[in-house]
């Protein structure tokens, strides 16, 4: 499941996508995110907004389309045209006692019986799972597809601290036991911590048993360069924070897994970048402010531009998000993709096929 320590790419590693890139100064740019360097403002989770950034067509994979007019070429294993890289951020996994209280108290009002006698039986259980992953396995094992899942490994006084790894342990073995991949979700300040970041994966992979080779930050806080380095020097093999906070699409005009380069040192890192796409909650009132069906037709747009170039559409979708129109929603993409034959696999396949060759 995991790929072996020679997997790693080394800043050594000549990377031939690089000089095909820098041909175009813009786009060279663009792919390094060069104005992150010395960001003018940041919001107050210290994100670089969508709003801040001079590119201004982040719905247009421009790097990506680049590269492959310019001689790249991307293969998935059984031929698939493109590929669907379904992931999901745990940032809780139990119901808030109040929350379920009033969820009781609601349903007792409509006259819901069974559903207020399970909302109590919740309030009594605090350990009892908000979602069960099972689930979102068997939903996607029906696509033939699989995905990983980023868990928190936070503190009690931690700012993102819900849970604690430990009590997850058995869910935990089952996911790794059925073949999807567990990462490790960064909290608050882990992106600008590399001694945080170590004991994390350490204290993740006491839980998993095996090698923790994936990383995302929660709210996609993240530094260029500076965390990929972090990340490539704790001996993670990818990263999949890539994406603005405020806004979908592709933060640095690519939609392939590529090997990033440090403008500082003038070396490439060590580490795959798997960028995101899409997170669920991007699209509602608080951000982009889309209804449900100018986000579906945003999602279209992008899968489309995504499979045009043989590129991965990665997406996010909260543990929380998976019921009603939310899931609906991720239900009609996997549709999508299916239809359209992407390959619907999980972030360690993605950086285990690696970025695009020449041809
Ligand atoms: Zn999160």
């Amino acid at each position: 499941m995991y790929p072996n320590d020679d997997m790693h790419y080394s800043s050594e590693t000549a990377i031939p996508m690089h000089d095909i890139i820098r041909r175009d100064p813009g786009l060279w740019s663009l792919f390094t995110r060069e104005e992150e360097y010395s960001p003018e403002l940041l919001d107050e989770f210290g994100r670089f907004p969508y709003y801040m950034s001079r590119d201004r067509n982040v719905f247009q994979p421009r790097v990506s389309e680049f590269l492959i007019e310019n001689g790249c070429s991307m293969e998935f294993p059984g031929g698939h045209p493109f590929a669907l890289c379904l992931t999901h951020d745990i940032d809780h996994v139990f119901t808030p006692i109040l929350k379920k209280g009033l969820s009781a108290w609601r349903s007792l009002k409509r006259g819901e019986i069974r559903e207020a006698v399970g909302s109590v039986s919740q309030v009594r259980s605090r350990k009892r799972p908000l979602c069960n992953f099972n689930d979102i396995m068997d939903l996607e094992e029906k696509y033939g597809g699989k995905s990983t899942f980023f868990f928190m490994v936070e503190s009690p006084g931690d700012r993102a601290y819900s849970y604690d790894i430990e009590d997850v342990a058995e869910e935990i073995g089952e996911i790794v036991e059925r073949g999807w991949e567990v990462g490790l979700h960064g909290g608050f300040t882990t992106h600008l911590d590399e001694q945080e970041l170590r004991v994390k994966k350490e204290r993740l992979e006491r839980i998993t048993s095996c090698s923790v080779q994936g990383y995302r930050n929660h709210y996609l806080c993240f530094k260029v360069p500076d965390t990929w380095e972090m990340l490539a020097r704790a001996g993670f093999m990818y990263d999949s924070t890539l994406s603005y906070g405020d806004c979908a699409g592709f933060r640095n005009g690519m939609c392939h897994p590529f090997i990033p380069f440090n403008l500082n040192s003038g070396r490439s890192i060590g580490v795959i970048e798997i960028p995101l796409i899409l997170m669920d909650g991007v699209l509602d009132s608080t951000h982009m402010r889309l209804d449900r069906a100018t986000s579906w037709r945003l999602i279209r747009m992008l899968i489309d531009s995504v499979a045009r170039v043989h590129g991965v559409f990665t997406v996010v979708w909260h543990n929380t998000l998976m019921r009603g129109e939310d899931l609906g929603m991720y239900r009609k993409i996997l549709d999508y993709c299916k239809e359209k034959d992407a390959l619907i696999t999980s972030c360690s396949e993605i950086a285990t096929i690696g970025p695009p060759e020449i041809r």
